[in-house]
């Protein structure tokens, strides 16, 4: 079996490495890995000979994480969970506010070689705690859309619409969300969760290109019914409405997720909501959560388009990974009959499932450097 350190080295002196590439596209294709005189890693043909065991495609995103290290709570480092494990490009969900946005842009990410932008969170101090539009004090709209204009890394509001988190302000905070967003032209990701607000009444407000992430969350009044999407989410995605995966520590039931897949309904965007309390298990990374949509009947081609082009599309943050024939950026992965080391696989609410197939980040590309996951 490959393993990092060999698939790294291979990768170092690249002189027609085959490798298949899974770009999102219709289907994977092999190639040839090579590197020029010039020391650029570019694509060629493919060589006779069996499929390739390493794979090769544009770097992953995720589009739901928690990285406002050292200011709240929850938030991780953001190399931890980015170049580290094969991710470019972190969107941080809403772990700041207009309150607190400056300390992210200002004091974490400078320090990450991995590209972040940011989901603003409606409450204005984000998630210092974690009932942050509880009242209707915490949130001030024009202080939220200054805040967007002032700040190019920001790319769309996040409000969590559920009922332990809004408490007696119902869909309000949804509302001044949509607003804000509104108003800069950028779209809202809504987490979704345990009623109060009725699911369908968060769902008939979303429009086109607003993000719903905890997508197959198991609590209590979900948006499916044995896999078949309830009346309001039909009419958000016949609406353009996108679904996100953010699997969280309490927000991804498999069963969900496999008997929606079944029935064609595949998630836009797989991301992980990782944060502190949920990097150890179940969420682990985002390879991780990749490993599970793959397991519940997602193809790989479509695994990886949700996390590289449609996570992108989303933060309106295009980058070709091919440039005149060679590699801006990627991520090179495996797909091993094997677990990686120490990982068991369990869902949000504790079931216990071993997949078939586990995709393994080996390393990053990126601006031509090589970056080996687990450094
Ligand atoms: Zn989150």
């Amino acid at each position: 079996m490959l393993d990092a350190s060999s698939v790294v080295s291979d990768l170092r002196h690249a002189d027609a490495l085959p490798v298949m590439v899974v770009d999102g596209g219709p289907a994977p294709t092999p190639a040839t890995l090579t590197r020029t005189g010039s020391g650029r890693l570019v694509l060629g043909a493919a060589r006779p000979g069996g499929p390739p065991s390493l794979h090769i495609g544009p770097g992953w995103v995720d589009l739901h994480a928690h990285v406002f290290d050292g200011s709240t709570e929850i938030g991780l480092p953001p190399d931890a969970v980015g170049l580290r494990t094969g991710v470019h490009l972190l969107a941080d969900a809403g772990t700041a506010g207009e309150a607190s946005v400056r300390g992210l842009i200002d004091y974490v990410l400078p320090t990450a070689r991995t590209e972040v932008l940011i989901w603003l969170n409606i409450g204005s101090h984000g998630l210092v705690h974690l009932r942050e539009v509880s009242d209707r004090s915490f949130i001030d709209v024009g202080r939220t859309i200054a805040a967007v204009r002032a700040h190019p890394e920001i790319r769309g509001v996040k409000v969590r619409s559920s009922g332990l988190i809004v408490g007696g302000m119902g869909l309000t905070p949804l509302v001044l969300a949509k607003e804000a967003a509104r108003a800069c032209d950028i779209p809202v990701m809504v987490h979704i969760g345990e009623a109060p607000p009725a699911i369908g009444d968060v769902l008939d407000l979303l429009d086109a290109g607003d993000v719903a992430t905890h997508c197959f969350h198991g609590k209590e009044g979900g948006p499916w019914n044995d896999g078949e999407p309830i009346p309001a989410l039909s009419r958000a995605l016949e609406r353009g409405v996108l679904l996100d995966v953010g699997h969280g520590a309490a927000s991804f039931g498999l069963s969900v997720a496999a008997r929606a897949i079944a029935r064609g309904y595949r998630p836009h965007t797989i991301s992980t909501d990782v944060h502190v309390r949920n990097v150890r298990g179940p969420v682990h990374d985002l390879a991780t959560v990749m490993t599970k949509l793959l397991h519940c009947g997602m193809p790989l081609t479509d695994v990886v388009r949700a996390v590289t082009v449609a996570p992108r599309d989303v933060l309106r943050a295009p980058r070709p990974w091919l440039f005149e024939g060679g590699i801006e950026h990627a991520t090179v992965f495996t797909v091993d009959a094997t677990a990686p080391a120490g990982r068991s696989y369990r869902d949000a609410d504790g079931v216990r499932f071993s997949p078939a197939a586990h995709i393994v980040p080996r390393a990053a590309i990126s601006g031509g450097r090589l970056i080996r996951c687990g450094d």
